[in-house]
């Protein structure tokens, strides 16, 4: 059929599209989520009204734009995807919203980037399914109501706190995705692994399970380096060893954690004596976007306990020096 004649030329994205699972039951992990979900869309379908607008939020490569997909999918709906810092103009924006079709999901990715006056056409458009438009200039200038196909907004963000009051509380449905346990990071590296025809065993899995950060994203990446190592060395099945090797040539530690995460321990450890030190500075001793800091980096250290966030600033914790292989300054530990 057509897939397999195409599959002979897959780009990496095309692979990264063939594993997305699509369906809600073929999603892994996030339970609560994808429970409430469930219960949210059949109660939708079965009133025949659109979805209630829902907003994502928690670090990059949980599964947002995926789940944004799933929903549209179980809805029976079409999918239209942008995302905010896209979105230059309002009249951009008033485009997108009269070309959907009745019960679409419009997926804003980045929602929190969107400029003021953009966010502002959003609003009568998620309440009242209507477009204000201004028509003329100067004092003949009146505005005009436009009514909209019905639709269901999905926004996602990395961190609740980034976005508006006023846009947040538009959302009916407000989910926060978790980093995953290591069993489901497993369940989504072995099935994976069967759709690239990787022999992975039980402990090879469990091993690039355990090094990816608690994240979907990570781990589809790290497998097919894996396999990239695996197929170098002509191993006919890929085991934790192999796993190890590959996930060590590729400077992932022990605790998964890469050479950026590292080079932010080791800035607190070296230059601040364990901390306290605030963001900004770490920042700009890293030369990375503070949003970097807060959204990519810190999330999964803070939840390993290696970082502590306080009032003073950021701090090492025990395990974090532990993990480095050096001793904490005596004045740190008091
Ligand atoms: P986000 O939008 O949160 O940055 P994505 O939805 O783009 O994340 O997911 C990143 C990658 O991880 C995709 O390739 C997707 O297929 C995969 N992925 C995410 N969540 C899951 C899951 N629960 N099970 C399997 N694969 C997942």
């Amino acid at each position: 059929d057509d897939e397999r004649l195409l599959s002979g030329n897959r780009k990496p994205e095309d692979i990264d599209v063939a594993l997305r699972p699509k369906t809600l039951d073929e999603f892994v992990g996030q339970k609560a989520a994808r429970e409430n979900l469930r219960v949210f869309i059949q109660a939708a379908k079965s009133r025949g009204d659109a979805l209630d607008h829902v907003l994502f939020f928690g670090p990059p490569g949980l599964g947002k734009t995926t789940l944004a997909q799933i929903i549209a999918r179980e809805l029976g709906v079409g999918f239209r995807a942008t995302s905010g810092p896209v979105i230059a103009k309002s009249g951009d924006l008033a485009a997108l919203l009269t070309n959907l079709e009745d019960g679409d999901v419009l997926f804003i990715d980045e929602i929190h980037r969107m400029s003021p006056a953009v966010e502002e056409v959003l609003y009568p458009a998620m309440e009242d399914r209507a477009l204000d438009l201004m028509i003329g200039e100067g004092p003949s200038a009146r505005s005009v109501r436009i009514d909209l196909p019905r639709f269901t907004l999905v926004g996602a963000t990395t961190r609740q706190g980034l976005i508006t009051t006023p846009l947040r509380d538009r959302f009916g449905i407000p989910v926060r995705l978790q980093f995953y346990t290591v069993e489901e990071l497993e369940q989504v590296v072995g099935r994976a692994a069967r759709l690239l025809d990787l022999p992975l065993t039980q402990d090879g899995a469990h091993e690039v399970a355990r090094r990816s950060r608690g994240t979907p994203r990570i781990a589809g990446r790290l497998l097919r380096r894996v396999r990239d190592f695996a197929h170098a060395a002509g191993a006919e099945q890929v085991d934790a060893r192999a796993a190890d090797l590959a996930l060590n040539r590729m400077e992932v530690d022990q605790l998964g954690l890469d050479a950026m995460d590292r080079r932010y321990l080791h800035m607190i450890a070296d230059i601040y004596k364990g901390g306290p030190v605030g963001v900004e500075t770490l920042a700009a001793g890293l030369s990375e976007p503070r949003d970097t800091i807060e959204e990519v980096i810190e999330p999964y250290l803070i939840q390993l306990g290696l970082v502590a966030r306080t009032a003073r600033g950021r701090c090492l914790t025990g395990r974090a020096w532990t993990h480095l292989g050096l001793t904490p300054p005596r004045t740190a530990q008091d």
